[in-house]
């Protein structure tokens, strides 16, 4: 199963769609240092990423400030291929004083914006280049208590900007029931502060089967995620990727054990279309309008 992604199971209508288009997916992620982003990017992707053009190597030296570090892979599943960016932040939250750890974020999501907007003004507009972030995936810290200051803050600042999917980082150091009332909290949380979250559409014309597993895939927001980019023997001799533990292991890829399945599920197979469509319709359309009407256009 390592390295299968499930793009080429995409819908066969959405699927023309996005082998004409060519697919292109930017996704975005952020969290505090530690909570494991690096390791679920190599999770995700099961492929080794290599710097985008451009972009700056990652170095050992500490930043004074977040660091956008982007990441490029072309992946191929039976003949089908995605060039698919991820954009880590590393040093969100690292500093003494992190109140504006959001803004640097912000700042290069409408960069993005701003690259995009530049294009569609040209005159030839055949070759146009999609660098829009099109999902942020928001690590929360596992505490089992609520969301933090500096969560909100973000959240607050970027909902209006990216589709923000929230996930709880390295949740095999919580318990089952612990999972399950943090993430209450966190979506109450969430509500109280009018934070809009990604929602993801259930399309009622699809067929039975796929409805019922959007929804079972909406339902895991806040995603519980575990991410190894190791294999590691179960009691049983099998190898999986995983985390070992004495009382057993717990299995990156069987849903059973935590929702990183779901949550690649809907980035690469059941919502990657919906996710572009709502960056360039609602959240790119909104900032190019607020833009132009401040420039007095
Ligand atoms: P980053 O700073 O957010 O990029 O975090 P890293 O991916 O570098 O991970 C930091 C440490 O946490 C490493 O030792 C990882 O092996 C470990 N780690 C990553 N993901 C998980 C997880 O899901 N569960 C546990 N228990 N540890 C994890
Ligand atoms: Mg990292």
């Amino acid at each position: 199963l390592q390295g299968y992604v499930g793009f080429a199971n995409l819908p066969n209508q959405v699927h023309r769609k996005s082998v004409k288009k060519g697919f292109h997916f930017t996704v975005m992620i952020v969290g505090e240092s530690g909570l494991g982003k690096s390791t679920l990017v190599n999770t995700l992707f099961g492929t080794t990423l290599y710097p985008g053009k451009g972009d700056v190597e990652p170095t050992d030296e500490t930043p004074k400030t977040v660091e956008i570090q982007s990441l490029s892979a072309e992946i191929e599943e039976n003949g089908v291929k995605l060039r698919l960016t991820v954009v880590d932040t590393p040093g969100f939250g690292d500093f003494v004083n992190n109140e504006e750890s959001w803004k640097p974020i912000l700042d290069n999501i409408e960069e993005r914006f701003d690259a995009y907007l530049e294009q569609e003004n040209r005159v030839n507009r055949r070759k146009m280049v999609d660098n829009r972030v099109h999902a942020c995936i928001y690590f929360i810290a596992p505490t089992g208590h609520s969301l933090k200051p500096l969560d909100v803050e973000f959240m607050r600042r970027l909902h209006t900007k990216v589709n923000l999917i929230p996930v709880i980082a390295k949740s095999d150091t919580l318990t089952e029931d612990e999972i399950k009332q943090f993430k209450q909290r966190i979506l109450d949380d969430i509500k109280s502060h009018n934070i809009q979250i990604y929602q993801a559409p259930q399309y009622e014309y699809d067929d039975p089967e796929t409805i019922a597993e959007n929804r079972d895939i909406i339902n895991k927001i806040p995603f519980a995620i575990v991410g190894s980019d190791r294999e590691v023997e179960t009691s049983d001799g099998k190898k999986v990727r995983g985390r070992k533990y004495p009382w057993g292991v717990i299995e990156v890829d069987n849903p059973d054990h935590c929702d990183f399945v779901k949550l690649r599920q809907m980035l690469i197979r059941t919502h990657m279309e919906e996710l572009k469509e709502y960056t360039s319709d609602v959240l790119y359309e909104n900032y190019r309008s607020e833009k132009l009407e401040t420039m007095g256009v």
